[in-house]
């Protein structure tokens, strides 16, 4: 059994006693309008040399650029295509611009602004976790897995077609103890390239803020508390810089992308939504993202608004409203029913679920009876169900659920036909594995590492 963490009243008001707080964060609008990008950095050719970030501006805002230094609207096409497209890692790789233009660029302050990976840590199973450091010092983790992450397993999706091959490679490879050199592996469908590293297809989990303000009592992020938000170009800027480090041709290579790093997505959610658009003009479809919430009730009724949209995951995680209180306090300003009304108002593509996560806490989640919960409160809706065994972290008061109990509740919720998958772990000896994020200065794990070492320069 775990220690269940008693939660003062006090405490969860500390996070949320103020709707402003939420709100301030969610301003409403009447309705959100394709492809408008708001985080933006000012837009001045006029000597102003305060530091500007070009990564993260949105194409329209490239053309007032340009007219601002008297260039012609292509520059701003030419500039679109060095930051997004070639992912550009300086200013002087914009090889078709003049030295006159770069130089100008530079004088007026203007910075490339990705951010940039300072550590990083390697597991046993290949995932990589990477320390990133943005403009202002501020560091979040952002974490690459060659071959994905299991979570896209029975969504019905293009990109759970190529997990449920990968996996069968996976295993052929098991079988024939070729793990560390799958350098020959054929694609089996003709798609998507290997690369160098053999891989063909990665997942690629991204953080939202600096910190998160939700207090979830089992997520190390938690304890960081709220810094701040990134912005959309610090958001989309992990992906850039996790792809330069490992090579990736957009195209050639099948990414999949998770908002699932540290912070809630849903409370950052123009920069988040931002993101998704800039992440578009780099070459990755909304197809291949998801994006996991706690449950922020009124962003899931905008969301569900969005023109364009990723896959989204609703951290469940406890069966009655009991007991996601406890785990979970945000659940006394929106409980579950809340969160399922509002789930149902998403428009659901023909082959689209909408997937729970529910992290396994040992004796209190993961019983039969909460099993059966969980299958009264999902009937009717075409959800999928993901379980997380709970990874563990330094001043968590929980445990890992036994292998029995977590069989036991995949199977009870499988036979009450629910698709349920069991999550891979990833990257757990190095903490990078879902809710283990907290920046690596704060929090080195204790066991050895593969690999921990300031980043190679690119
Ligand atoms: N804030 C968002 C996304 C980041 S957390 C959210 O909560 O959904 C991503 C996932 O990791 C969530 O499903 C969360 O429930 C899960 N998680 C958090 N801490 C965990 C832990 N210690 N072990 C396993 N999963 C955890
Ligand atoms: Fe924040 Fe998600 Fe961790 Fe909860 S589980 S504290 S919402 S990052």
């Amino acid at each position: 059994m775990g220690a269940s963490p008693q939660l003062e009243e006090a405490q969860c008001n500390q996070y949320f006693a103020s709707k402003s707080f939420l709100y301030k964060t969610l301003p409403h609008k009447s309705g959100p309008k394709r492809n408008r990008m708001k985080t933006l950095p000012q837009i001045d050719g006029g000597g102003d040399t305060t530091p500007k970030p070009l990564f993260g501006t949105a194409p329209d805002q490239l053309k007032l650029l340009m007219q601002s230094l008297g260039q012609s609207a292509y520059r701003a096409t030419q500039l679109k295509d060095a930051l997004y497209r070639q992912r550009i890692t300086s200013l002087d790789q914009i090889t078709t611009f003049p030295q006159s233009l770069r130089e100008s660029l530079l004088a007026n302050g203007y910075t490339l602004g990705l951010p940039e990976i300072v550590q990083s840590a390697k597991s046993i199973d290949g995932t990589e976790r990477y320390l990133m450091r943005m403009a202002d010092g501020e560091t979040v983790e952002t974490v690459w897995m060659p071959n994905g992450d299991g979570g896209e397993r029975g969504d019905g999706t293009e990109a759970a077609d190529e997990e449920r091959d990968e996996q069968s490679n996976e295993q052929s490879n098991e079988q024939s103890n070729e793990l560390d050199a799958p350098a020959a592996r054929p694609d089996l469908r003709n798609r998507g390239t290997l690369t160098a590293q053999g891989y063909r297809r990665a997942t690629i989990c991204i953080s939202s803020q600096v910190g998160c303000a939700v207090n979830c009592q089992f997520c190390l992020t938690a304890k960081l508390g709220i810094r701040r938000n990134l912005t959309a170009g610090e958001i989309a800027g992990q992906v850039a810089a996790a792809l330069n480090r490992n090579h990736v041709k957009i195209g050639l290579d099948r990414i999949n992308l998770v908002f699932m790093g540290m912070g809630e997505p849903f409370l950052n959610y123009d920069a988040f939504m931002d993101a998704v658009r800039l992440l578009g003009l780099m070459g990755i479809p909304e197809s291949r993202m998801t994006v996991s919430t706690s449950g922020i009730e009124p962003a899931i009724r905008r969301f569900a608004l969005e023109p364009i949209r990723p896959k989204l995951a609703l951290s469940l995680n406890a069966s009655n409203d009991l007991v996601r209180e406890q785990v979970m306090p945000i659940t006394r300003k929106w409980n579950i029913q809340a969160l399922l009304d509002a789930l149902n108002t998403i428009p659901l593509g023909k082959r689209e679920y909408v997937t729970f996560e529910y992290v396994l806490l040992g004796g209190i989640n993961d019983q039969p009876q909460h099993a059966r919960e969980v299958l009264a409160l999902l009937k009717g809706y075409k959800a999928k169900v993901n379980l997380i065994v709970w990874n563990p972290g330094p001043g968590i008061p929980y445990t890992q659920p036994s292998p029995e109990d977590v069989e036991r509740f995949h199977k009870s919720l499988i036979a009450g036909g629910i698709p349920t998958y069991i999550r891979r772990p990833r990257g757990r000896d190095i903490y990078a594995a879902c809710g283990q994020l907290k920046r690596t200065v704060d929090a080195a794990p204790p066991t050895p590492l593969v690999e921990i070492a300031p980043a190679p320069a690119s």
